[in-house]
């Protein structure tokens, strides 16, 4: 189990029932479990979707749509069947707060995806666990099968007449599988590569249905607005950011952890009195505001509330949620490499753009980060993530174009100084590599 932190300025809501043992059926009811799903099944469809639209809950994955609106365009009538599909699959680097809520609180995610199936129609639910959290899937199938057993899900749940089945899938390891479209082909039983949109999965998704796609957070964020009110978790953020988000906090600070706190919340703060600010009495150098996709922000960039808008505004994304901080001993050439590394592993392939710019930006790395850089080669790698932004099927090329686009404009010096036959200053016992040069 991971452990678990905690601090004054926290509000908690998703995370409320962290620690209490609400895997447990009987004291997830005592916390006031499945009083959500009771109070959904007597309210119109419509009327769950206005209450979580005027929430001002947007997808916790990291896209930020309101999540009532994408509810909303589930048709009404479907000849074929309707789906809800829960996204645990997180695995985008910095990121490790629904592997929390699965094992903290499972029965949250089934109850809010139950009432997104009310909301949206829909009588069958699929909670999709990525495959390197085997070890939650004990957990959620547990909770699952407790629920059936006590007449929560299944046929005429809660005595309602409603149907709504849940059923759990392990992943097998895909990060590109966290973009939804290649979700539903991974739970299809094919090769989790992303589909062509339009249709969009709320009209045409899993198995040809109309369906709706949330992540584990956003899932289990609903029971609580409807329990709560939309103005009240509305209120919680600032404008259109309602609620509070859990934050993952790692890198290079004093108290590292996942803390639930409002959105807007200020990320300077969050990492000096939060995060405890850098060990050591190292420099802050850079930090990765919402997982290793989004732009890299400088120390004097920070000074900014956490919500979707401003981290817009401010030339990055609030993302994931995941939050690395770097200090001053960090070599930002070595960073992007690693970044690039990960998105090359991933990549499906499908695009040229993703497929062969990952790779030539990674070779070019390692050379660069070898002391073999050359000085065209700054540009270059400029011109080939530049060339990846919006030329992808699916949002992984921007996942790798974009942090690297920041890191060589904001840490340009660093690649000079690792120009021809320079090993990197943070590690002097880099060796130069013959990879290819870019013509
Ligand atoms: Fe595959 Fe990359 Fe294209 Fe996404 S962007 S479809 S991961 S090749």
């Amino acid at each position: 189990m991971a452990e678990l932190v905690s601090h004054p300025d926290e509000v908690r809501v998703v995370s409320r029932r962290f620690g209490q043992g609400a895997t447990n059926l009987d004291r997830y009811l005592e916390l006031d479990g499945y009083k959500a799903v009771q109070k959904a099944l007597t309210m119109q469809p419509d009327a769950i979707v206005n209450e979580v639209k005027n929430s001002g809950l947007r997808g916790r994955g990291g896209a930020g749509f309101n999540t009532g609106m994408k509810w909303s365009f589930v048709p009404k009538q479907s000849a074929k069947p309707k789906y809800v599909l829960c996204n645990g699959d997180e695995s985008e680097p910095g990121t490790c707060k629904d592997r929390l809520i699965f094992e903290h609180d499972p029965h949250a995610v089934i109850e809010g995806t139950v009432i997104a199936g009310l909301a949206v129609g829909s009588h069958t639910g699929y909670i999709y666990i990525r495959g390197e959290y085997r070890y939650l899937l004990e957990i959620m199938q547990k909770a699952i099968a407790d629920a059936y057993a006590r007449g929560f899900l299944g046929k005429n749940i809660f005595g309602s007449g409603y149907d709504f089945d849940v059923y759990w899938h392990g992943g097998a390891g895909a990060y590109e599988v966290g973009e939804e479209s290649a979700l539903m082909e991974s739970l299809e039983g094919k090769r989790g590569i992303p589909r062509i949109r339009p249709p969009f999965p709320a009209v045409v998704g899993l198995w040809g249905g109309p369906t709706v796609i949330n992540n584990a957070e956003t899932l289990a964020s609903i029971p609580h607005i409807l329990l709560g009110g939309a103005d009240w978790y509305a209120n919680l953020g600032p404008p259109k950011n309602g609620g509070t988000r859990l934050f993952c906090l790692s890198g290079h600070l004093k108290r590292p952890g996942v803390y639930e706190l409002p959105m807007g919340y200020n990320l300077k703060k969050m990492i000096y009195d939060v995060g405890g600010g850098i060990p050591g009495g190292r420099k802050l150098k850079a930090v990765v505001p919402g997982g290793s996709s989004t732009p890299l922000m400088t120390p004097d960039e920070i000074d900014v509330p956490m919500d979707f808008d401003s981290m817009m505004k401010a030339g990055s994304m609030l993302g994931s949620g995941g939050v690395v901080v770097l200090d001053d001993t960090t070599c930002m050439v070595k960073f992007a490499l690693r970044i690039m590394k990960f998105y090359q592993h991933e990549s499906c392939g499908w695009c040229i753009p993703c497929r062969e710019g990952t790779d030539w930006l990674k070779k070019t790395l390692i050379r660069f980060h070898s002391g073999g850089g050359l000085k065209k080669d700054i540009d270059n790698i400029l011109y080939l993530s530049q060339n990846m932004l919006g030329r992808t099927f699916c949002p992984l090329g921007d996942a790798a174009a974009m942090p690297t686009i920041s890191i060589v404009k904001k840490f340009r010096q660093e690649f000079e100084d690792h120009l021809e036959g320079q090993p990197c200053a943070f590690e002097k016992e880099s060796k130069i590599e013959q990879l290819p040069v870019l013509a």
